[in-house]
């Protein structure tokens, strides 16, 4: 069975990246909030009109939508394959409204990676940030660059700045993050299910420390690399 994990941590700290990661080596399902939010905007469906606002000023979506829409996605399939949740659950609420349908569906938590950095190096994260218009795919001007700029390597679309990561709206999410982050960390705290990961430095050095993090605690093999086929 796959380890169910739930990715914190300011915005700019990593946890698409890391969640792209994980579910390349371990194959467990990423799930990002905001990502599904974006793509709902973007086909303009009923949901996406619904939060349109919230995403493109950076304010959370409220609680009772974001857990229907969330758990409405944990099919049995991937709480048995595993998944790693970014960007949800924000609040304590949310954390709750999750912990009963895990509860419910006998599949608790595995654990709750948290992921530190300083506010300098979130700023300029995010500053930097560009993403795929089309398949949501994450880059950085400097740290993690397309091989042709301003355009996606994975479906050669043209990448744009999200709105949210315009500075003001930056600074405004950053804000609403240090109100909403410390009672959510203490929540996981108090389970024991919370597992600091410093994420400042390479996106590499990022992940060797959530191999160790996750060997340590037994939470999953890595998948066998694939053969050469000769
Ligand atoms: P993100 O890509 O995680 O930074 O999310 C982008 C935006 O989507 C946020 O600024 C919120 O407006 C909305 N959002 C994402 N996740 C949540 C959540 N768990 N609760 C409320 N709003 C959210």
């Amino acid at each position: 069975m796959g380890a169910r994990l739930v990715l914190l941590g300011p915005p700019g700290a990593g946890k698409g990246t890391l969640a792209a990661w994980l579910s390349q080596q371990y194959g467990f399902t990423p799930m990002s909030t905001g990502e599904l939010f974006r793509q709902q905007i973007r086909r303009r469906t009923a949901l996406g009109r619904t939060v349109s606002e919230y995403v493109t000023s950076g304010r959370l979506v409220p609680d009772a939508l974001v857990v229907k829409v969330m758990t409405s996605q944990l099919t049995r399939p991937l709480l048995q394959r595993g998944f790693v949740l970014d960007g949800f659950p924000r609040t304590t609420a949310q954390a709750e409204g999750l912990e009963r349908f895990l509860v419910s569906r006998k599949a608790p938590l595995t654990g709750a990676i948290v992921l530190t950095s300083p506010v300098r190096v979130l700023l300029r994260r995010l500053s930097g940030r560009r993403v795929c218009g089309r398949c949501g795919a994450i880059y950085h001007v400097r740290n993690m660059p397309p091989k042709r700029s301003g355009i996606c390597d994975r479906c050669q679309s043209p990448l744009i700045i999200r709105k949210d990561d315009q500075a003001d709206t930056i600074r405004e999410r950053l804000r609403i993050n240090r109100a909403q982050a410390k009672p959510l960390v203490a929540y996981y705290r108090r389970r024991g299910l919370l597992h600091p990961l410093r994420a400042d430095g390479s996106s590499q050095a990022m992940f060797d420390r959530a191999a160790r993090l996750l060997k340590a605690h037994g939470w999953a093999a890595p998948r066998p690399a694939r053969r050469a086929r000769g």
